[in-house]
C-alpha cells in the first residue's frame, strides 16, 4: 500500500485521548490493561466485508462508523459499559483521504462512548473490517438470550425495518427527501443502544441485538430459551418515512426478515410492563410485539389469526449471514 503500516498508524490511530486503565496502548506489541475485581470482562468481535455487509462506494466515515456500531450493539445486549477496541483492517489500497474518512466515522463514535483503541494490524487485501471490542459488566448481572420464560413479554427498542428499507434505497439509487435520507442513515449509521442495554439489566429476562431480522433473531432467542414465541405483526412499531415510501408488503418483509437494525430485542414477565417502558429515559421508544410461549419456533398472528409471513425472497445484498 502507499502508506506504510507504522505510518497509517501513527498518522490515523496513534495519539489519541487516552482511558485511566489503558497502561500500554496502541503502538507496542501488546496492550496492557488494568484488570479489576468488582466487574466482569465482555467480548465481543463482529466483521464488515464490501459487498456483503456494506455496498461498493460507501463512504469510508460511514464504514468506519458502522464497523464500531455493529460491535457497540453486542456489548449493549450484553448490558455491558464499552471500553476499549482492537481493529484489524484490510485494505486494498493504504489511501490517505479514505484513512483520514475511515478514522473521523470510527472515533466519532468510540469518542461518544469513551472507547479506546488499544491496538489491531493493517494488511494489504479486499476491504475487510474487523473490530474487537472490551467492556466491564458488574458480576452476576449481564443478559443473556437464554433467560425468556413462557408467558413473558417480547418487546423491541426504536423501530424495525428501517436499516432494510434504507439499504434498498442506497441500492436502488431511488427517492430523495427526508424520509430516505433518515432511512440510508438507519443503515450506515446505526445507533448502538447501550445506555438502554444498561437499564434493561434490572428486569429483562432476555436480550439480544437484531441483525439478522427480527423472525431469525427472536428465533435464536428461542431456541436458546428452550421456548417459542408469538409475534402480532399489527403491533410492530410504526415507522412513518417507511410508511412514506414503501407499500404494506414491503414494509412487512423490511420489519420481519430485513436485518441492521441493531435494536434490542428483549423478553420481560408482562407485570414488569410498566417498568420496561420506564426504562425508556432515552427516549428510544419500546414496543411491545409478542408473547412467549411453549410451543417451539416463531409464529406470525394478524387480529388472532395465524399470518404466515412468507419471506418473499428479497434479495438482501448481504445472503452471507453469519
Ligand atoms: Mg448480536
Amino acid at each position: 500500500m502507499s502508506l506504510g503500516e507504522f505510518e497509517i498508524i501513527s498518522r490515523y490511530f496513534g495519539s489519541r485521548p487516552a482511558r485511566e486503565d489503558v497502561r500500554v496502548g496502541i503502538g507496542d506489541d501488546a496492550a496492557v490493561l488494568d484488570s479489576r475485581v468488582d466487574k466482569k470482562l465482555v467480548l465481543a468481535m463482529d466483521t464488515i466485508v464490501e459487498g456483503v455487509h456494506f455496498l461498493a462506494g460507501t463512504a469510508a466515515s460511514d464504514i468506519g462508523y458502522r464497523a464500531l456500531a455493529v460491535n457497540l450493539s453486542d456489548l449493549a445486549a450484553m448490558g455491558a459499559i464499552p471500553s476499549w477496541m482492537s481493529l484489524s483492517l484490510s485494505l486494498p489500497h493504504g489511501d490517505a483521504s479514505w484513512l483520514q474518512g475511515f478514522a473521523s466515522g470510527l472515533f466519532e463514535l468510540a469518542d461518544r462512548f469513551d472507547v479506546q483503541l488499544i491496538g489491531g494490524d493493517t494488511v494489504r487485501g479486499p476491504l475487510v473490517v474487523t473490530i474487537q471490542v472490551g467492556g466491564w459488566i458488574e458480576a452476576e448481572s449481564w443478559l443473556t438470550r437464554s433467560g425468556a420464560k413462557i408467558g413473558d413479554g417480547v418487546f423491541v427498542s426504536g423501530t424495525l425495518g428501517e436499516a432494510a428499507a434504507g439499504l434498498a434505497l442506497l441500492r436502488d439509487r431511488v427517492a430523495s427527501g427526508s424520509d430516505a435520507e433518515y432511512l440510508r442513515s438507519r443503515f450506515l449509521r446505526p445507533e448502538p443502544r447501550v445506555s438502554f442495554g444498561r437499564s434493561l439489566r434490572s428486569f429483562a429476562s432476555a436480550a439480544m441485538d437484531v441483525s439478522d431480522g427480527l423472525l431469525t433473531d427472536l428465533g435464536k432467542l428461542c431456541s436458546a430459551s428452550g421456548c417459542g414465541a408469538s409475534i402480532d405483526i399489527d403491533s410492530l412499531p410504526d415507522s412513518p418515512p417507511m410508511r412514506a415510501l414503501f407499500d404494506e408488503e414491503q414494509r412487512l418483509q423490511f420489519s420481519l426478515a430485513g436485518g441492521d437494525d441493531y435494536e434490542l430485542l428483549f423478553t420481560a414477565s408482562t407485570d414488569q410492563v410498566r417498568e420496561v417502558m420506564a426504562a425508556d429515559r432515552s427516549g428510544v421508544g419500546i414496543t411491545q410485539i409478542g408473547v412467549i410461549d411453549e410451543q417451539k419456533g416463531v409464529r406470525c398472528v394478524r387480529k388472532g389469526v395465524p399470518h404466515f409471513f412468507k419471506d418473499t425472497g428479497y434479495d438482501h445484498f448481504m445472503s452471507a449471514k453469519a
